[in-house]
């Protein structure tokens, strides 16, 4: 499998196959995991059932299918390097082999990427077994842990995670990620804390060793606004909710549950830095991300995975951008592709319009440029990044 060539439909299809599916690593353009891809192409779109329909009138063509074509003669921006350095707060161990990881590097240096945090979201050997791996390239990967939440539905949940937390500090990790709630729960790959939310008393001690330890945290809250929302006509994000869909969960907390959730967090553990990923799943509604970046000065946000959502609101995109260039930090979350990486510079760097990355991120919203100015494209590439990991210690 070439590691450079995978959209984002390839890509979930390769990291089945490298059983990626199955625990390790998240990879989409929503931040989610292979595996939970799988269960909702399990529980089967009607679409997919039917014949591919080669000759297609517009009354037949399905919306799945719909791959429109940009038709303006306007200005293309080919971005093949990034225009400072960067440092990528958001990746997964992707590649697996020694080859692939120098494969990746070369990538890397190509499209102008200093260093990436990779989130391994595990403890143990398994932590340890990826830190050794990618440890071949000193500088070029962070590498972060995750939590192991055995035992936290009975009574003394705590001192065995912070231990298993300092031991792969001692290994080398300094940060975690990414952990997750969906609204169900935390997860950090395949240890589950079902029912347990970040802001829970019974996390208390291991969100406060993380800050003594100098620790960033990297946790992704909710999902995209219109998994939530009812599958019908009116859902604007309806090429891709059937798939992710949330909507038919009942016990879940929503999106805006879960934003409290996370600043009861935030309250809770000032001298923890948080990184909330994709925008706190906020990229619908960056107003309220805004509010939320003001009251919580220990809180920063990437903007990984979520070029394709606020590509279609260019304008107030650069006005949060500019407002907040201080606490957003670049990220990717999508494979290891150079034109992955350059689809993410067309779109913050470029004030190209209307065109389409459909493979890329499903979605057949058309895109468009910020443009943003070097000021701020240097603090979203590298400076925010850098004197976040510069506050740590060791
Ligand atoms: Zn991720």
């Amino acid at each position: 499998m070439n590691l450079t060539s995978l959209n984002r439909r390839s890509f979930l299809k390769w990291a089945e196959l490298a059983g990626l599916a199955v625990g390790l690593p998240s990879v989409s353009a929503f931040g989610s995991t292979a595996e939970a891809a799988k269960q909702g192409a399990k529980s089967g779109s009607p679409a997919d059932a039917s014949p591919a329909r080669k000759v297609a009138s517009p009354e037949t063509i399905l919306l799945k299918d719909y791959r429109p074509k940009s038709i303006y003669k306007i200005p293309v921006t080919q971005i093949a390097k990034a225009k400072f350095p960067i440092i990528d707060m958001h990746s997964h161990p992707y590649a697996k082999t020694e080859r692939e990881i120098d494969d990746w590097v070369r990538n890397m240096d190509e499209v102008g990427v200093e260093k990436t945090t990779i989130l391994t979201m595990t403890t143990g050997a398994e932590f340890d077994g990826i830190y050794k791996k990618y440890s071949k390239h000193p500088g070029r990967f962070e590498m972060w842990c995750g939590f192991d939440f055995a035992g936290y539905d009975k009574p003394g949940f705590g001192p065995e995670a912070v231990k298993e937390l300092e031991r792969c500090w001692q290994a080398g990790a300094r940060g975690v990620g990414e952990i997750h709630d969906k609204g169900k729960g935390l997860r950090s790959g395949k240890s589950n804390a079902a029912g347990m939310h970040p802001d829970d008393a019974r996390m208390d001690a291991v969100w406060e060793k993380c800050g003594e330890l100098g620790m960033p945290v990297s946790l992704h809250v909710a999902d995209p606004i219109w998994m939530y929302e009812k599958m019908d006509r009116h859902n604007d994000g309806l090429m891709n909710a059937w798939e992710w869909r949330l909507d038919n969960q009942p016990d879940i907390v929503k999106l805006s549950g879960m934003i409290d959730i996370l600043e009861r967090t935030l309250a809770r553990h000032r001298s923890t830095t948080f990184i909330a990923c994709h925008f706190a799943n906020l990229d619908y509604d960056l107003a309220r991300l805004g509010e939320v970046l003001e009251r919580n000065p220990n809180l920063y946000a990437d903007i990984s995975a979520r070029y394709a959502e606020t590509g279609p609101i260019p304008r107030f995109a650069a006005q949060f951008y500019a407002k907040h260039a201080d606490r957003l930090v670049y990220g990717t979350d999508m494979g290891v592709d150079t034109a992955m990486y350059r689809t993410t510079f067309r779109i913050l760097e470029s004030l190209d319009e209307h065109f389409y990355e459909n493979e890329q991120f499903g979605y057949h919203w058309a895109l468009n440029g910020f443009g943003l100015n070097d000021a701020i494209l240097q603090q979203v590439y590298h400076e925010n990044a850098a004197r976040l990991l510069a506050a740590r210690k060791g």
